[in-house]
């Protein structure tokens, strides 16, 4: 089923899904990070702040920082045992209650994030490269939307923020799931900027909230940390991608199948579907067949598709 967004109407609007202020560990106060956010081209952002007893299991109220034309979403960074590598979960959820009750006793990681997930939240798997999350891991959060393809924090301090291999080996098991890019921005070291680096784009009707919120739920959206991306549709047998100028573009399908193509200042890409319909490799029919889009510009800065699944 084709879930882009480009076809949705209302228009794109620009957003940081994952930051952290003084009310956990970030380094500004939840105003000045918001601020960042509001005077840097953004049109919303969710401070998301650790939601664990060391901070008081806050949820950071930022409604009064809502300003015409600038909104944010009610978020946090939730956290419960366990995962196979033995840490703490790291799970983003945007578009939380107020009033979301912290993690009960015995509560894990994947029964947090159904409980988000139910109480309107778009669910994220955070930054799995970073901390060694496994397929196992996220196959027990089905309550997750996306996961983090890119996770700008942890690229700048630990070159561990693509976590594009566990997405498509995910996908290739079946598992439908989106792709954001986000910040986790904590504003600590003026020198290396860990703030807009990653981001999604929306497409929504209106600027609003709820209106955000249902679209990245419903996966209308796409990630960039840097390129646009105008357009992609099926067209017969043929994917259509538009975009700002770009030197390749690469649809993935998982295993070995890739087509590509390259060039200076590519805006358009009409690439044939063909091998992704099992063509001359031997795939397990009872898989969903998917591809995705990546585009890489001149200064090695990336877009992601979400996933299309194909027939
Ligand atoms: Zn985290
Ligand atoms: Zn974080």
């Amino acid at each position: 089923m084709n879930r882009l967004p480009f076809a949705q109407p209302g228009r794109f609007w620009r957003g940081n899904l994952h930051t952290h202020s003084t009310r956990s560990d970030g380094h500004l106060e939840p105003a000045e990070t918001v601020a960042w956010y509001r005077d840097n081209g953004y049109d919303f952002v969710a401070l998301t702040d650790h939601f664990v007893q060391r901070f008081g299991c806050r949820i950071s109220d930022t409604r009064s920082m809502r300003t015409g034309g600038f909104t944010t979403l009610i978020g946090a960074e939730l956290h419960a045992p366990r995962t196979q590598a033995g840490n703490l979960w790291h799970i983003v959820a945007a578009g939380l209650p107020l009033d979301f009750a912290p993690p009960a006793p015995g509560e894990t990681g994947p029964q947090l994030a159904a409980r988000a997930e139910a109480n309107g939240a778009f669910v994220i798997v955070a930054h799995p490269a970073y901390y060694g999350l496994t397929v196992a891991d996220v196959e027990t959060m089905g309550a997750a939307h996306a996961l983090e393809v890119f996770n700008g924090a942890s690229e700048l301090a630990y070159q561990m923020g693509d976590s594009s291999h566990i997405l498509d080996v995910l996908m290739s098991r079946g598992r439908r799931i989106d792709a954001c890019a986000t910040d986790d921005a904590h504003f600590e070291y003026p020198e290396y900027p860990d703030h807009g680096l990653g981001w999604v784009e929306v497409r929504a009707e209106e600027n609003d909230p709820d209106a955000l919120t249902a679209a990245l739920r419903a996966g209308h959206f796409y990630a960039s940390e840097g390129p646009k991306l105008l357009d992609v549709a099926i067209d017969g047998d043929d994917v259509v991608i538009a975009s700002s100028p770009v030197m390749k573009v690469i649809v993935s399908g998982g295993g070995e199948r890739y087509e590509c193509r390259y060039g200076i200042d590519l805006t358009e890409a009409r690439v044939p579907l063909a091998v992704f319909h099992n063509g001359s490799f031997e795939v397990d029919p009872r898989l969903g067949t998917y591809v995705r889009i990546t585009v890489v510009d001149a200064h090695g800065k990336r877009a992601w598709t979400n996933p299309i699944w194909l027939g």
